[in-house]
């Protein structure tokens, strides 16, 4: 049977309430499909600095650096805001990424459509929505040189519709037009993937006009942290946002984060909302450990969970059924548990 360590670091705020529904998941489909994990919790964030002065001590960090995957919970508060800005909880992310040599962040944005109207966007732009933002992590727009081309054995993260638009500046910056070449290069060697260039600014608009249009997004640092956050909105809550943070050799290295931060205004209260936590484990079942079709299995548990009508506060509207934190991990789990 395959054993894979995975570091579990909770970190603060809601973070500590969501990453552990995230762990059961994982856990249910270990048992049932036959994979064996050890989970190893660790401190990061503000929670690092309260027991060791510092936001990644260097335990956590080779535990990371031993781990086969990561799963993150979000760092920060109000507590720890008036530390230099070096000593702060969100260094120790950063500080993970910049080791691990985490260069790509994988966002996906999906309208639920039982969740079409939870978005401040109209039903007839958002329904259908099903983009992933893929955004360079560790360079940027003030780089400039490309470092190298890795090929992945298995097409990395060629797993959605072959649709792809590129994002750039490239009728401005040089720098985008240097990109705008090398993503050309390498798109001629994928015939497979629909290729499109889109100028950042159009992007923007599009992504609130016209949704649907996009499958696969892939741009630089900047661009892609302001776009991928736009594209938030789609999905209706932080609550429902998964990421994945992928690098080291081959691309398998990864670190699964839900989008949102701490929640300092509901932590504590066991109601936030684990399903973008959630939605990054299975994440980490598709890119890190290849077991795409158990991830399908734990997309599929969360949206039967849904259909069913139940709703986290940040979700909830009049005719569904409130329920907290730890209730919707349970109906998640036991969704998976029945898949299999
Ligand atoms: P936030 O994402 O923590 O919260 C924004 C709003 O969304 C809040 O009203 C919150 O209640 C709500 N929300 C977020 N996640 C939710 C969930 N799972 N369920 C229900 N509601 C949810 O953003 P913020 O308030 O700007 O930041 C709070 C702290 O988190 C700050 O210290 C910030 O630096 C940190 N932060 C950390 C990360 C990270 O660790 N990657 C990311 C973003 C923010």
């Amino acid at each position: 049977m395959a054993t894979y360590k995975i570091a579990v670091l909770p970190g603060d705020g809601i973070g500590q309430e969501v990453t552990p529904q995230a762990q059961r998941i994982l856990q249910v489909v270990g048992r049932a499909a036959g994979i064996g994990f050890e989970f190893e919790p660790a401190l990061v964030g503000g929670a690092a600095i309260d027991a060791t002065g510092r936001p990644l001590p260097p335990a956590s960090l080779s535990l990371c650096q031993a781990a086969h995957a990561i799963l993150f919970g979000s760092v920060g508060g109000p507590k720890w805001d008036n530390l230099p800005q070096e000593q702060r909880p969100e260094r120790g992310l950063l500080a993970i990424r910049k080791e691990l040599d985490l260069f790509a962040n994988l966002r996906p944005a999906t309208c639920f459509p039982m969740l079409v109207d939870a978005s401040p966007l109209k039903r007839s732009v958002v329904e259908g929505t099903d983009l992933m933002v893929i955004r360079e992590l560790t360079g940027g727009l003030y780089f400039g040189e490309p470092r190298g081309r890795e090929d992945f054995a298995d097409g990395g993260a060629r797993k959605r519709r072959k649709r792809l638009a590129s994002v750039d500046k490239a009728n401005v910056l040089v720098v985008s037009q240097l990109w705008r070449e090398v993503v050309t290069r390498v798109g001629k060697d994928y015939p497979q993937v629909a290729l499109e260039h889109v100028l950042v600014d159009n992007c923007a608009m599009a992504l609130v006009h016209k949704p649907t249009h996009f499958d696969t997004i892939v741009t630089e640092n900047t661009f892609g942290d302001i776009l991928s956050d736009e594209a938030a909105i789609l999905a209706g809550s932080m609550g429902m946002l998964p990421s994945a943070s992928l690098g080291g050799t081959g691309g398998k290295k990864g670190l699964y984060e839900p989008v949102h931060g701490t929640a300092p205004d509901i932590a504590g209260q066991g109601v936030a909302n684990p399903i973008a936590a959630i939605l990054s484990a299975a994440m980490l079942l598709r890119y890190s450990l290849d077991r795409g079709p158990d991830a399908d299995r734990v997309d599929a548990a969360v949206l039967r969970v849904l259909e069913q009508g139940h709703r986290t506060r940040d979700i909830h509207s009049a005719g569904t059924k409130l329920v907290g934190t730890v209730e919707m991990g349970d109906l998640i789990v036991s969704e998976v548990e029945k898949s299999y």
